[in-house]
């Protein structure tokens, strides 16, 4: 593993038992298939897909709130393996889309942004008042704000925040998940460009979860589009926001045309509802919603082809499998 992988995900399977019912036994949930990602330091992979598909499961798991069924995740070449939770902490850390919710309202800023170094044992009482201080400087809080509460302050400072709280660790890798949802259009761009900003300076790496197309295209230099539990396409963004090249991406993608793009969900143009992921359709899972299906679709599962540099999961991107075709 070269030494600019920051994350990497070797083959990741979550498989959860779905109870059906009294006497129905249980049936497997897959919610990750076989997902193999690499994140390169410094860069930010935009995760997109609709509900259900397995987005936050995958936070989960690289924050060690799941372990994986089967498969490897590693950070900076070092296994997750037997780490417990606060050896993850101290290298990956969350930011949540609901800045109020995931701030405790009777602490102050000062406590919550400290919390981080409490629970590590990190330095003392007299080196946790300087850290907290650089840290507002580097969110770009007013320092006035650090005995404040979170129910004085707005939604954009409630994010800056949060972001603070998750950078004081210095950590590696940031799960960014649908960080600018929450707050107001006008507020999104300034926190945005903070991010940018941070990742400049501090040297990190995002994967960013989000609904919102305009904003991973705005961040995003690289884009995953998921489909139920599975990675379908992967690319650097300026080329997947361009051209697609699976029929689900696609859609996906065309989706950002809605008229008000701060809305979020987007409104996937395409016939058939999302599919129970406890019930997948056979073959290609997207098969009973794809204009381009084929009768091999429903027969015979993808695999990622690459498209370099990215891949694909589609039969028609499959050169051994077109040319039997033809
Ligand atoms: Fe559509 Fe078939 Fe490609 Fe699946 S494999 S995306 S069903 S064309």
């Amino acid at each position: 593993m070269s030494d600019d992988i920051a994350l990497e995900l070797s083959d990741v399977t979550k498989i959860y038992q779905i109870s059906q019912g009294m006497f129905g036994g249980t049936k497997p949930l897959r919610a990750l298939d076989k997902i193999s990602l690499q994140l390169r330091k410094g860069e930010v992979l935009g995760l997109v897909g609709e509900s259900g598909c397995g987005k936050s499961t995958l936070a989960k798991v690289l924050l060690g709130l799941e372990k994986p069924t089967t498969g490897n995740v590693r950070v900076y070449g070092q296994p997750f393996g037997t780490h417990d939770r606060r050896w993850i902490a101290r290298r990956i850390q969350p930011i949540f889309q609901d800045p109020y919710s995931s701030l405790n309202p009777r602490k102050s800023v000062r406590e919550i942004i400290t919390l981080p170094l409490k629970v590590h044992s990190v330095g003392d009482s007299s080196s946790w008042d300087k850290e907290v201080a650089k840290m507002l400087d580097l969110v770009g809080l007013p320092q006035r704000l650090i005995d404040a509460s979170p129910s004085q302050m707005s939604g954009g400072q409630r994010q800056r925040v949060a972001i603070a709280r998750a950078l004081i660790m210095r950590p590696e890798v940031v799960i960014c998940d649908e960080p600018t949802s929450a707050l107001d259009v006008s507020v999104q761009s300034q926190v945005l460009n903070l991010l940018i900003d941070l990742r400049d300076e501090l040297g990190l790496t995002y994967l960013f979860i989000s609904h919102n197309l305009a904003v991973v295209e705005h961040i995003a230099t690289r884009v995953a589009v998921m489909y139920l539990g599975r990675v379908i396409e992967q690319a650097p963004a300026a080329r997947i926001f361009d051209a697609p090249k699976h029929p689900y991406a696609s859609a996906l993608l065309d989706s950002i045309l809605t008229p008000d793009p701060a809305l979020g969900v987007p409104d996937v143009n395409l016939d058939g509802t999302f599919p129970n992921p406890v019930d997948p359709p056979s073959g290609c899972t997207f098969h009973p919603r794809c204009p381009s299906a084929t009768a091999l679709c429903s027969a015979k599962r993808p695999e990622p082809v690459e498209q370099a540099p990215g891949f694909v999961t589609c039969h028609l991107h499959d050169p051994e499998i077109q040319k039997e075709l033809t």
